[in-house]
């Protein structure tokens, strides 16, 4: 069964004690964390949503968990606010390294390098752009250059050579590759759907209302 390494990096004991370290901060959270861990911050973020939801937070002191490198990348598109990081991060996009960059513009003079802020800032100070998985597809297949080199999870590779035949894209590391992801394929999700394979899970009322508000007041500051 598939795991999530960044969302075990955090638990609700953790949580508590950073929020008692910093009692001024607003305590903002990855969505990808558990809902157990979403009962106790006070407001969730998507890659897509992060820097105008935390620009829209009425408090210059945020305390961002778990991804430390998304934190930083945000921080400095928001340089009026004050941050303080958890150091977790996904393992996936920690691989990638400034060599990698600096070999695949040496073996593709001609593309755009496009990463996901879960990198390392080595990484994205030397990329052409860092976006969402979305905006990171939306920049692809909008642009005019042919040639890019993809610097997150090696299946926005495979998705994005379908979209665009016209295109050529590569992955920026061989490392670029979700072991956990890739552990669930079509075949579980067919027999899911059957019925026949998956797991239920169940939550208890406390932790569904409390992650509901984290949820609920993030499409609140994602609307502003
Ligand atoms: S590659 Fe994506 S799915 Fe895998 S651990 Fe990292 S953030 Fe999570």
């Amino acid at each position: 069964m598939a795991g999530y390494p960044m969302a075990a990096q955090i638990d609700k004991k953790l949580v508590s004690w950073l929020k008692e370290a910093h009692p001024d901060y607003t305590v903002v959270a990855y969505i990808n964390t558990t809902s157990e861990v979403k009962t106790l911050v006070d407001v969730c973020v998507t890659s897509s949503s992060v820097v105008k939801i935390i620009s829209n937070i009425d408090n210059d002191k945020i305390l961002f968990v778990p991804d430390r490198n998304l934190g930083q990348w945000v921080a400095e598109q928001c340089p009026d606010k004050q941050f303080e990081f958890f150091k977790g991060g996904c393992p996936t996009h920690m691989r990638m390294r400034k060599r990698d960059v600096i070999r695949a513009r040496e073996e593709h003079p001609n593309a755009k390098v496009l990463v996901h802020p879960e990198c390392l800032a080595e990484v994205t100070e030397l990329a052409d752009f860092a976006g969402s998985t979305t905006e990171i597809m939306a920049y692809a297949k909008n642009s005019s250059e042919k040639e890019f080199i993809i610097g997150t999870e090696s299946s926005i590779v495979q998705h994005l050579q379908f979209e665009c035949p016209d295109k050529r894209f590569y992955l920026l590391s061989t490392e670029c590759v979700c072991h956990n992801m890739k552990m669930t394929t079509l075949a579980d999700i067919y027999n899911c759907l059957l019925g026949q394979a998956g797991e239920e899970i169940t939550l208890d009322e406390e932790t569904i209302t409390g992650a509901r508000r984290f949820i609920d007041q993030m499409i609140l500051l994602g609307q502003k």
